[in-house]
């Protein structure tokens, strides 16, 4: 059995609530760096330029990218091989998040309570998914999400014959609806099947995938990269000026479901997609 130590954890989740508010992941960083060649309006042009100059300095300088430091989700995969010791590990996980915040002078987004609304004043607790996988490694991916995005995400509990269709259909309706409100270009992440609850989570979990990853899966590959072209059809464009910039990049995450069923669940990130993986 392989030791972990939750020190470590507070540590490695404080690197990572850092880094990833400073710094994009290679491929989004390459996305927003390779659409302004592609983009035909003039504004559209202008904004992707003001956004790569933005993560320039916000690497450089060590800033973050957006005011908007996000909520942190956390997706963990524990080795079963593995025996975590010391505080509790969700404990752990948001102390790491704690000491994130503070270090990297992040804002503190997170109310207590959904109705009373009084901050916690350290952007905790996060929200956090746990996998037990074979093996003795932790995986962790660690995601700051904002809520200008967040907000315009949607899910659909669609009948089990509505088919590639629908499916289409509802994202791009989610799209339209979000509008400017995103932060456009956006990334879109899709999660089909399962239950109502899985198929929020796939959604989310897709875009953490990596936008140059290959869809193992031909039927899902077509449909990402058809209902990309659709999206970049609207005209939303960059910052929700008008262009052919709407969407950077579709991930579809699918999961079996039930006979009787079809959940479609719909997150959108904006183009500051920040998430960080890191192997313990
Ligand atoms: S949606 Fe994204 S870019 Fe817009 S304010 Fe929120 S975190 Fe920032």
């Amino acid at each position: 059995m392989r030791i972990v130590h939750t020190d470590d954890i507070i540590k490695l989740i404080c690197e990572m609530s850092i880094e990833a508010n400073y710094k994009l992941s290679n491929d989004i960083e390459k996305k927003i760096k390779g659409s302004e060649k592609q983009e035909k309006s003039t504004r559209g042009k202008e904004v992707l330029s003001i956004l790569c100059e933005n993560l320039e300095v916000a690497s450089k300088e060590l800033i973050p990218i957006c005011q908007d430091t996000g909520m942190v989700v956390v997706f963990m995969k524990i080795g079963q091989e593995v025996s975590i010791q010391g505080i509790g590990l969700g404990e752990a996980i948001n102390e790491g998040i704690r000491q994130g915040y503070e270090k990297g002078y992040l804002r503190k987004s997170i109310v207590g309570d959904p109705l009373i609304r009084k901050n916690t004043n350290d952007n905790t607790p996060g929200v956090i998914h746990y996998d037990i996988v074979e093996g003795s490694k932790i995986e962790i991916i660690l995601s700051a999400k904002g809520f200008g995005s967040e907000n315009t995400s949607r899910i659909y509990m669609l009948n089990p014959t509505d088919g590639v269709k629908e499916i289409k259909r509802v994202v791009l309706e989610t799209v339209k609806m979000a509008g400017p409100n995103p932060c456009p270009p956006i990334f879109v992440g899709v999660g089909i099947g399962g239950t109502f609850e899985k198929a929020a989570i796939l959604s989310k979990k897709a875009l953490m995938r990596d936008f140059d990853s290959i869809q193992e899966n031909k039927e899902i590959d077509i449909l990402e990269q058809e209902i990309l072209e659709e999206i970049n059809k609207l005209g939303i464009g960059p910052g929700g000026l008008g262009g052919n910039t709407t969407a950077l990049g579709v991930n579809i995450e699918v999961y079996p479901t039930h006979i009787a069923g079809l959940p479609v669940a719909i997150n959108i990130c904006c183009h500051a997609n920040r998430h960080i993986k890191r192997i313990l």
